[in-house]
């Protein structure tokens, strides 16, 4: 087996864990951010262009290939917000967000509460290749959160199914998520990134 090496753009040991597991036996190591190393300013318009500013970042500052990752939460009748912004768009916890988000959507009737669940994820290699990839999750804003799983929006993002990604199990939300959907897509990039 080779011995490749790619950088996580995260401090978050949560997805460095959920990387290494889906690469376990590929014979591709993942190794993660320094906690001391400076955050980048994620200054992008699009998820695009912030996973490539973090993988870039990732890749300047250890010299190894470097995936980053952004995600976000894009509301149609908002007109895609809180989009890029989902982490910070109000000051305060996930919670805070939450029902930030419920409040903005009051006067919005049933039928036009569609929206998605977005993750881009960006790999760029030491000699300049970068490669973009998405994953969506299809859904739409409930009335009030249902379920105790997951994190951030999860208790008002409402499958087809009608339950929400807060009341299903980690193994049924990673089967259908948009991070898993973004992964695959990478997973089948990397031979020819990282050579074989
Ligand atoms: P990032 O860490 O800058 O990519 O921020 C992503 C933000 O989008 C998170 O803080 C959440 O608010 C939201 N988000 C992304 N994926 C999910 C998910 O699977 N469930 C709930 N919220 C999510």
């Amino acid at each position: 087996m080779s011995n490749r090496r790619l950088v996580l753009a995260s401090k978050n040991p949560g997805k460095l864990r959920e990387l290494q597991a889906l690469l376990a036996g590929s014979g591709i190591e993942v190794v993660g951010l320094d906690p001391a190393a400076r955050d980048v300013d994620e200054t992008g318009t699009t998820f695009e262009e912030n996973a490539l500013i973090k993988a870039r970042a990732a890749c300047a500052a250890t010299g190894l290939p470097a995936l980053g990752e952004d995600s976000g939460i894009a509301v149609d009748a908002l007109g895609g917000a809180p989009g890029v912004h989902s982490a910070r768009w109000v000051p305060g916890s996930d919670l805070d967000r939450l029902n930030a988000l419920l409040k903005r959507m009051e006067a919005i009737p049933d039928g036009q509460r569609t929206g998605r669940y977005v993750s881009t994820i960006a790999i760029v290699t030491p000699d300049g290749r970068e490669r973009v990839v998405r994953g969506e999750l299809e859904g739409a804003i409930g009335r009030e959160p249902h379920g105790t799983g997951g994190f951030g929006y999860d208790p008002i993002f409402v499958l087809e199914s009608g339950k929400t990604t807060a009341e299903i199990t980690m193994e049924e939300k990673n089967a259908i998520s948009h991070r898993s959907r973004a992964l695959a897509k990478v997973m089948k990039l990397l031979p020819e990134l990282l050579g074989s």
